[in-house]
């Protein structure tokens, strides 16, 4: 039997040990059957690509592994490029390669590939479906734009995106209901990372409820978790921002995240009380951008 053949089985041994708590134990064995393979120059394989996708995965939590990064990105984009190959952009399989690739991508700063594979995620959703994962990219496409210094368009993905998704989610919530939490965070990260910290206030102020009512998490571990992410946006968007003007000194990334910062944003989601009427469109639009016409 050859190394491919085998590997079915060997995943299912994996997803056992994973579903255990025995990540490392399941990373080994993955690397073990994967030795002799080459992601740079393998054919197409659907055994191949499930293993491919199972190794990436269990690499996200084994940190000392010398080269666990260059490893996890070049099996990963083998799985997305052997799943396009294999089964194209309406299959299930190659959106869950797709979307995880994307992660990684982001993970290690590899910003423009982020955006790239997340737009075309963003197409074959709106092709193929399901509809109801397209307000979720939506938001990582824009979070991938403001990463990569695209400001103007990261702005108007996530304002598109959160208006889109306030009108139609009625229908999409009860499916996906954290989806509204975290095109929220992720807008007021673009905002307050681009310097525009009032309008990130005043976004999160109105709509506070969406981010601290999780089903399935606690109001202040909710609150915490946006609130770190908007102050990490803060402190490390500035060196690529094309919003506003580089500033004479930049703070590396390695700059412990001062607690005052994420308290702050942590403050207002938990005494927030929402006030829907707030005109917040007008105040979002109001440096010479034309209002969108949402109907
Ligand atoms: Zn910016």
């Amino acid at each position: 039997m050859d190394r491919v053949a085998v590997l079915p089985h060997v995943v299912r041994r994996a997803e056992r040990l994973i579903f255990s708590g025995e990540n490392t134990r399941a990373c080994r064995l993955l690397a073990h059957a994967l030795a002799d393979i080459d992601p740079i120059t393998a054919r197409p394989d659907a055994r191949l690509i499930e293993a491919a996708i199972c190794y990436a995965e269990t690499l996200s939590f084994e940190w000392d592994i010398p080269d666990r990064a260059e490893l996890q990105l070049t099996w990963v984009r083998y799985a997305e490029t052997a799943a396009l190959t294999c089964y194209g952009r309406s299959s299930q399989l190659w959106q869950r390669a797709a979307g995880f690739y994307a992660r990684v991508c982001a993970t290690q700063g590899l910003t423009f590939d982020a955006v790239a594979v997340l737009q075309r995620t963003l197409a074959a959703y709106r092709t193929y479906g399901p509809p109801d994962r397209i307000p979720e990219v939506r938001g990582q496409l824009a979070a991938a734009l403001h990463d990569d210094g695209q400001c103007a368009e990261a702005r108007t993905e996530i304002h598109d995106a959160w208006h889109t998704w306030l009108r139609t989610r009625a229908r999409i919530r009860a499916r996906s209901p954290h989806v509204g939490g975290q095109l929220l965070t992720t807008y007021a990260s673009i905002l307050a990372g681009c310097g525009q910290t009032s309008d990130a206030r005043a976004l999160l102020r109105d709509h506070a409820d969406l981010v601290t009512a999780e089903a399935n998490t606690s109001r202040e571990a909710a609150a915490l978790v946006a609130a770190v992410q908007i102050a990490m946006t803060e402190r490390d968007h500035r060196p690529v921002c094309t919003a506003r003007p580089a500033p004479a000194v930049q703070a590396p990334t390695s700059t412990p995240l001062p607690s005052q910062r994420w308290q702050v944003w942590e403050t207002l989601l938990l005494k927030s009380h929402p006030t829907p009427s707030t005109p917040l469109d007008q105040r979002l639009y109001r440096r010479g951008s034309p209002l969108p016409d949402w109907s």
